[in-house]
């Protein structure tokens, strides 16, 4: 009844989190990708007053101008490197699904990192690639999630078309440092293989500065850039982002945009203008508060590393327990978290979203902790 290609697509495990918290009373939800505070005044006028101003129709698919200038000189302003080309799409979800279309042919290799984010495997599989996998678990216990450079170089094969790479990392919170990426970038050069690197989370960067993969395109031009306003501003359902690499690329991209998303909202996107006058350094402070309280609350009863980046942990299943029992007794509990195996092979570990006021993350912790102990 349905086509072939629905056999490979399954539902989000984050998704089925959202129906969950629909129907519970009093959810302590630490299971929520998407920031906890409300977008900036200035940003929500902007939109406003674009409304009120009848600036509702289509805009040019690429993107207004005023828009694509304003990303494209912040991101220059940060990384020392004007790309080439911008594509205003809604959402890095909507960038991640023009590029595979664009660059991936069916049975063509694409290697996506293990643990990964829900939208790799199921984009990947819609545009017909084949998904390999590179592995991030820790090599040993409170160890950090790091690509082995060696064994990514060992999964690559003549059909490999596209490496996917996201830092800071959802669901680990890990960050790519500048020498494993300089040498990611090397080695795709010998090959020829595309980098669609989604830096949605550059903002969330806790203990060094912001690395992106934006200066390597000065020497490489198989390489994708994509951020967004969702995480950053707090905006996640106005579906705004962008993709930076090379002319032709963004071109076939924006192509394909025509016939399916055709623009991002039009008053939205005058609202995100307004985005890059407003600082939200504040808010990485804050997070990186709350980064440190929940490694030091879980550190003694999870394995878990520190995150660098993002608003998650992904701590380790405590001893004991296997992951649907876990993730039941945490709901029990109130506490909703997201078990690991809906962002990879294995379900060894949990997903913990800090994003979420002092008050429910301390209550989360200390039930947590309280779960745990049951069978330590
Ligand atoms: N990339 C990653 C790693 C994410 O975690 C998310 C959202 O959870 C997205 C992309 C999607 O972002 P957007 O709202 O810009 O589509």
């Amino acid at each position: 009844m349905f086509a072939k290609r629905m056999e490979s697509i399954g539902g989000s495990g984050v998704r089925k989190m959202f129906n969950l918290i629909a129907s519970m009373e009093n959810p302590i939800n630490l299971s929520i990708g998407q920031a906890h505070y409300d977008a900036p005044p200035a940003v929500k006028q902007a939109a406003i007053e674009a409304i009120e101003a009848g600036h509702n129709r289509y805009t040019v698919t690429e993107g207004i101008p005023e828009l694509r200038e304003a990303t494209l000189a912040s991101l220059d302003q940060h990384f020392g490197y004007l790309p080439e080309s911008i594509l205003m799409t809604t959402g890095v979800s909507g960038g991640l699904l023009l590029a595979f279309l664009a660059l991936v042919d069916v049975g063509d290799e694409v290697l996506v990192p293990d643990p990964y984010f829900v939208m790799y495997t199921n984009v990947a599989a819609i545009a017909g690639g084949q998904v390999r996998y590179y592995d991030l678990y820790p090599k040993q216990p409170g160890g950090n999630w790091r690509p082995d450079l060696a064994e990514i170089e060992a999964s690559l094969t003549d059909k490999t078309k596209v490496i996917l790479i996201n830092s800071p990392g959802n669901p680990t919170g890990s960050v790519w440092s500048a020498l494993d990426l300089d040498a990611l970038v090397d080695l795709c050069k010998t090959r020829g293989i595309w980098i669609l690197s989604d830096e949605i989370y550059s903002h969330f960067t806790y203990d060094q500065d912001y690395v992106s993969v934006i200066p390597a395109m000065r020497h490489y031009d198989r390489i994708l850039s994509m951020g967004g306003f969702s995480k950053t501003y707090g905006i996640p359902g106005w579906r705004l982002g962008w993709t930076v690499g090379p002319e032709a690329c963004l071109d076939a991209m924006q192509i394909l945009q025509q016939y399916t998303y055709v623009c991002c909202p039009t008053p939205l996107q005058e609202g995100a203008v307004a985005a890059f006058d407003v600082d939200m350094g504040g808010r990485a402070t804050e997070y990186r508060a709350k980064r440190d309280l929940v490694y030091e609350r879980l550190k003694d009863h999870f394995d878990l590393c520190p995150s660098e980046g993002s608003f998650y942990a992904f701590p380790s299943i405590p001893k004991g327990w296997e992951e649907e029992e876990f993730v039941q007794a945490c709901i029990q509990s109130r506490v909703l978290i997201v078990p690991g195996s809906a962002f990879s092979r294995r379900g060894t570990h949990f997903r913990l979203s800090f994003a979420a006021d002092d008050d429910t993350l301390e209550l989360g912790l200390n039930l947590l902790v309280e779960i745990a102990e049951q069978k330590a």
